[in-house]
């Protein structure tokens, strides 16, 4: 689960990293009225940030820096106004319900610093990098040495000496060392005590030297943080965090549903009874020249219910222009899988073709089944095997 930089910053800073403040408005006027409050309180300039589950936002023109109270009302009316497109929406953008009206900052230096999972290495790992910013993907491609790596001990955590040392090397000078070793260790916690799976600052800013701050301040001025679904149980503050607004409505429904749904940009309709088994029948599909609109787990039960609901959720993707189930009866027999998907045929109404391939214990019965109902699911057809079916819903797509 993702949550808003805004939500991250709240993290953060409940962690004890300095972020500077700022406030989450949903209108034109409450962006106004929060910037308002920052410049009567002295601030010089505030920044005003889409909030949506997404990166590059500085870029796409969602990240503007303002001097006063109606360059933030412009910014703001645009960004609520305008669907942001970015490297990473893909080209249909997304839908901006919200900003994030925040004190803004002088910039020295910007760093990357992040912590995620390495499955090769099979440990956490600290990402950091000097050359921080909007361009630490082109870093990442053009310059990889200049990305710094410290895999983290299973159990001992990132280390303070670990985190001095990389302070060091990232070229923090003088007090900024120990408060990005601070910031560091503090991030390291968060990470493991919210299961996250991706927490990330990007930037990790010092300020140039001030009077107040004759050595500048480190400072976190963008949160990103990913989250283990399968631990939110235990984390109900953060589960609290969810903001269905972001999520592909489709996926959402199928989650209530006890199903494992990923849409996908094909035109074949997927429903499977298996991780594994739909795995392999994306790959069968693409193998005889289809494309998957879906991933589809109705889970080892596959109920009527289950099996009704799967169908509907793929129908309701208007690029779907076929149907391939595919179901092995294990501990499920296959001929109340049959009656389940016959039944829920019936309820959902089929007008594209339907292609059906069962195995397993009973699947002579439900042969029979699926036989006599054909006349009231006219698009229907059976399949002896996979590739049998998989040809078969490719060519009638
Ligand atoms: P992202 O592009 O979606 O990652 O959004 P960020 O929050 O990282 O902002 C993008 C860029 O805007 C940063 O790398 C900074 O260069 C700039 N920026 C963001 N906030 C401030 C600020 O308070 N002051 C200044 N001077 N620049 C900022
Ligand atoms: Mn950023």
């Amino acid at each position: 689960m993702k949550i808003h930089e805004y939500q991250g910053r709240q993290l953060l800073k409940d962690a004890g990293v300095s972020v500077p403040g700022g406030r989450m408005v949903e209108s034109v006027d409450d962006a106004v009225a929060a910037a308002t409050e920052l410049f009567d309180g002295g601030a010089t300039l505030a920044v005003i940030k889409a909030q949506v589950h997404a990166g590059g936002r500085g870029k796409a023109g969602f990240v503007k820096l303002v001097k006063t109270v109606d360059e933030a009302k412009e910014a703001a009316e645009f960004m609520l106004t305008n669907r942001m497109v970015s490297v990473q929406t893909g080209p249909d953008g997304l839908d901006v319900n919200r900003l994030l009206i925040a004190e803004g900052v002088d910039i020295d230096r910007e760093f990357y610093l992040a912590i995620t999972v390495d499955r090769a290495k099979n440990t956490n790992t600290l990402i950091a990098s000097a050359e921080g910013g909007v361009e630490i993907e082109a870093v990442a491609e053009s310059n990889p040495d200049a990305i710094l790596k410290v895999p983290m001990h299973p159990i001992r955590g990132l280390e303070p000496f670990q985190a001095r040392e990389l302070a060091f090397n990232l070229g923090f000078k003088g007090k900024q060392i120990n408060q990005a070793a601070g910031i560091m260790l503090k991030l390291a916690d968060l990470f493991r005590s919210t299961d996250a799976s991706l927490a990330e600052i990007n930037p990790l800013i010092t300020t140039p030297p001030c009077d107040k701050h004759p050595d500048g301040q480190v400072l976190a001025i963008d949160a990103k943080f990913t989250f283990d679904d399968n631990a939110l149980f235990r984390h109900k503050d953060i589960a609290a965090m969810f903001d269905p607004a972001e999520e592909n409505a489709s996926e959402i429904r199928a989650n209530e549903h006890g199903l494992s749904y990923v849409a996908l940009d094909g035109n074949i309709g997927c429903l499977v009874n298996g991780a594994g088994l739909a795995m392999s029948t994306m790959d069968i599909i693409k193998l005889h020249g289809g494309e998957p609109a879906n991933f589809l787990d109705v889970g080892g039960s596959a109920t009527e219910e289950a099996v009704t609901e799967a169908f509907e959720i793929i129908l309701s993707d208007d690029a779907v222009k076929g149907v391939l189930v595919n179901i092995f009866g294990g501990i499920m027999e296959c001929d109340k899988i049959a009656r389940a998907i016959v039944g829920s045929a019936k309820e959902v109404g089929f007008k594209v073709p339907l292609v059906v391939r069962l195995e397993g214990t009973n699947v002579a019965a439900a042969r029979t089944i699926l036989e006599d109902a054909k006349s009231e699911i006219p698009t229907m057809v059976t399949a002896t095997d996979l590739s049998d079916a998989a040809k078969k819903v490719c060519a009638a797509v």
